[in-house]
């Protein structure tokens, strides 16, 4: 497959990668997504789906701002494929309940309340009785809670399985098996990438390889750092309709799905490329969702899984131009890639086609990595 190319190459089909192609593509870019194994696969698929800034951000942030920026896209975003592919998304703004059961959690939440209305977000503090009123099945250990209306789930595959059909539909190639090695440039320009089925040459690349993204070689005098943090969930099959919010405590969440499952996490585990689900992981996951609701105790076990979300070792994404004209890094979301498909995509794409760079994406140049 030598000499192949593209204006713009895109390296791994997570959601990241998917959702800036199909942007692009939008902008009538030639748009090639060039993927390790089969599209989708890894931290994306793995992932429970919440959209929640609120619950996961602990002050107010460029980060969080981000965040909350894509949270409000959302339905635009899941809408434009449901009227592209005719796929259900499964998007809902379900609301959020977080619990507190001890009194350091609860001192914990009211610094979060107070936050977050100094900068206006939608928050409620609810006490014992109120929260039970909202999810019936809590354990009477439950202190006291904050309501979060504006956050959102969505079922990530469904999602993954619309931006692929909805990227086919403007003919983005997605090539499978293709991994990149390498960049290629020729002074400070880039020319494309090397992979294990020969050079593609582009005039733009974009690293969206997720865990992987500091592997691909490139003549920077940095390797912008990103590590995998292994996730674990289960899914159980409640007798009947359980769950009706997304539920959060210091220790985890639970999430619904439509169809009754209930998915539960998760563990954050520095253990590198390992993907395997451990006992230690369930009994951690299982353990704080039986201190919350009791009951689950008798609900089927469905399935379970592991995944590798892609951290910066600021805890930040990388999203932006790096020193070689043409090359851009759109990477490392660690817990909130799926929330953050949109505004990445939004971002990025702006900064592609217009060479401008948006407001909201000044903190996460790759350039910070810069050695001095
Ligand atoms: C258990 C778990 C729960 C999560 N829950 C949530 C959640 O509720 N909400 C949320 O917003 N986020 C959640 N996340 C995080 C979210 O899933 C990730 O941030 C997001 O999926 C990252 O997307 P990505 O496209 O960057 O990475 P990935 O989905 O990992 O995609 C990267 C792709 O690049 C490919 N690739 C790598 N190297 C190369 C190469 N050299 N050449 C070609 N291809 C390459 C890989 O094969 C892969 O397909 C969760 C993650 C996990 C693991």
């Amino acid at each position: 497959m030598a000499n192949q190319s593209s204006d713009i190459v895109i390296v791994g089909g997570g959601v990241i990668g998917l959702s800036l192609a199909y942007r692009l593509a939008l902008e009538k870019a030639s748009v090639t997504v060039l993927e390790k194994g089969q599209i989708g696969q890894e931290a994306s698929i793995a992932g429970a789906g919440i959209l929640a800034p609120q619950a996961e951000m602990d002050q107010m942030s460029p980060l969080t701002e981000l965040c909350v920026a894509s949270r409000s896209l959302y339905a635009g975003f899941v809408q434009e494929f449901v009227s592209r592919t005719g796929l259900d998304i499964e998007f809902s703004k379900s609301g959020l309940l977080y619990v507190a059961l001890s009194e350091t959690e609860q001192i914990e939440l009211g610094k979060r309340y107070q936050w977050q209305r100094k900068f206006g977000l939608l928050v409620h503090q609810l006490t014992r009785q109120e929260a039970l009123q909202v999810e019936s099945g809590l354990s009477p250990e439950v202190r006291a809670a904050l309501f979060f209306p504006e956050e959102a789930y969505v079922d990530n595959v469904r999602l993954l399985e619309a931006l692929k059909i909805a990227c086919g539909l403007l003919q983005v190639r997605l090539v499978t098996g293709c991994q990149a090695t390498s960049i290629k440039s020729e002074g400070p320009r880039i020319k494309g990438v090397n992979t294990n089925l020969g050079l593609w040459a582009a005039e733009k690349v974009i690293i969206a390889a997720g865990c992987w993204s500091s592997m691909i070689d490139s003549p920077l005098p940095y390797k912008v750092p990103i590590k995998p943090a292994r996730g674990q969930l289960i899914a159980v099959k409640p007798p009947a309709l359980f769950l009706k919010h997304i539920v959060y405590s210091a220790n985890g969440y639970l999430v619904p799905r439509r169809d009754g499952r209930v998915f539960l996490g998760s563990t954050v585990e520095w253990v590198g490329y390992d993907k395997n689900v451990t006992l230690e992981g369930l009994h951690h996951i299982i353990f704080w969702t039986l201190a919350i609701f009791p009951e689950m105790k008798s609900f089927a076990f469905s399935s379970c899984w592991a995944g590798l979300r892609p951290y910066c070792e600021d805890g930040v994404p990388v999203l932006g131009s790096a020193e070689i004209e043409g090359l851009y890094f759109a990477t490392g979301h660690f817990r909130n890639g799926l929330l953050l498909a949109p505004i990445t995509a939004k971002l990025m794409t702006d900064l592609i086609i217009t060479e401008k760079l948006p407001k909201l994406l000044e903190s996460f140049s790759p350039t910070r990595f810069k050695p001095n």
